[in-house]
């Protein structure tokens, strides 16, 4: 059987490529090639290096100020000779971005069995000022195959009348991720030159919260709250130590740098590199973010994570208790890291939950469904 599997941001490339990695482990049944789109271009190169992924073709179409309509042009129409001279039986597309669109297209057009990683979630909002609920829309429209990640994104597939024989639940393929790389950064052999200078900024003898956040929803007051809830809990608490890589757009960068610079027990840093902040997770103690990945990996880790949102496409982590929707109000954000810090009780509890979103095993469950057709 010949794979094609196809992504092209960073995000995508973690999830993608302990598939990858679990196609490759199986070379007698499957001939399976990574084709790129570099939607992202540095990003994902460092994810691919960390997780030993080769791509056997790269198109390479990151442009300055890339634009929706040549890029997903440019993916179909780049997709085409590849399609053609492979002439892969199944093509594997991920999540939610304009290459899961436009290459579900192209694969769909080339005859082949579409293969949708990461499906069925949804938001009902097509008109966001976003476009991922239209490209995991068609994505889903055009696949042969479902891989959802959870019972619920497989019911939002069957009210879209998609046969319940193509749709499998398999967990979310980041914790497949999570577990090799946690595995490998907390290895003795491992080093990497932001892990060392994480290393001599973590204050071992302190409690380290992990924050992060970039959701354009937050800009203005939302972040200016979150800086001030913060700022409070780290006076407040001197065995805590605040750990902020700070997203680098300038509306995050302000509030933050204004609000926050200047206190003892506050780290503020760059972003960091997949392998990095998973080495960062796996040292905090609870992490306060607003980030939609870092909620379905956090658990895995046994952290308690509070979420800056209101309301969230990931209702199963709420439903499962493993994360705590707190919103962008100062006194709630206090109160609940505070809890989480002082009530040991309520802390293992959320600590031991079980993750919603999987167990490790996505990869190797898609890779039987596949063999087993
Ligand atoms: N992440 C990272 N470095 C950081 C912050 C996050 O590598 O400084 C990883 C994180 O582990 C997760 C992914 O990036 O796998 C989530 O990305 P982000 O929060 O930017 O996007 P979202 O999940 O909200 O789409």
């Amino acid at each position: 059987k010949k794979n094609l599997i196809i992504f092209g941001t960073r995000p995508e490339a973690i999830k993608m490529a302990p598939l990858v990695k679990e196609f490759l482990k199986n070379s007698e049944e499957f001939d399976t090639r990574v084709c790129i789109t570099a939607q992202h271009r540095e990003m994902l190169d460092q994810v691919l290096t960390f997780f030993e992924v080769t791509p056997d073709y790269d198109l390479d179409l990151m442009k300055p100020n890339q634009n929706l309509y040549s890029l997903t042009a440019d993916i179909i129409t780049n997709l085409k000779p590849i399609l053609e001279e492979f002439k892969p039986d199944y093509v594997y597309v991920h999540g939610d971005t304009t290459t899961t669109m436009a290459a579900s297209i192209a694969a769909f057009y080339s005859g082949a069995k579409v293969c949708h990683v990461e499906a069925g979630l949804r938001t009902f909002n097509k008109r966001s000022p976003f476009p991922e609920e239209v490209n995991r829309s068609i994505a889903g429209s055009v696949s042969d195959y479902h891989f959802a990640p959870t019972t619920t994104s497989k019911q939002n597939l069957l009210n879209e009348n998609i046969s319940e024989n193509s749709i499998l639940v398999t967990g979310n393929t980041v914790i497949d991720a999570l577990d090799f790389s946690s595995g490998k950064v907390t290895s003795s052999q491992y080093s990497d030159k932001e892990v060392e200078q994480l290393i001599s900024i973590v204050d071992n003898s302190k409690k380290l919260i992990l924050v992060t956040g970039h959701r354009r929803e937050n800009h203005g007051q939302g972040f200016i709250n979150i800086c001030s809830a913060l700022k409070e809990i780290a006076e407040q608490n001197s065995d805590v130590q605040v750990i902020y890589p700070v997203h680098l757009n300038p509306n995050v960068q302000k509030p933050v740098y204004e609000l926050l610079a200047d206190i003892d027990n506050v780290k503020l840093i760059d972003p960091l590199s997949y392998p990095a902040f998973v080495w960062l997770m796996n040292k905090s103690y609870l992490i306060i973010t607003d980030s939609g990945g870092v909620q379905e990996e956090a658990p895995s880790l046994g952290k308690p994570v509070l979420v800056m949102r209101d309301t969230t496409e990931r209702p199963e982590a709420v439903d499962a208790g493993t994360v705590f929707l707190v919103g962008t109000n100062k006194e709630k954000i206090v109160k609940e890291t505070n809890n989480l810090l002082n009530n040991e009780d309520a802390y293992l509890k959320m600590s031991k939950l079980h993750n919603p979103y999987g167990d490790g095993t996505a990869c190797s469950k898609i890779v039987n469904f596949i063999s087993n057709l």
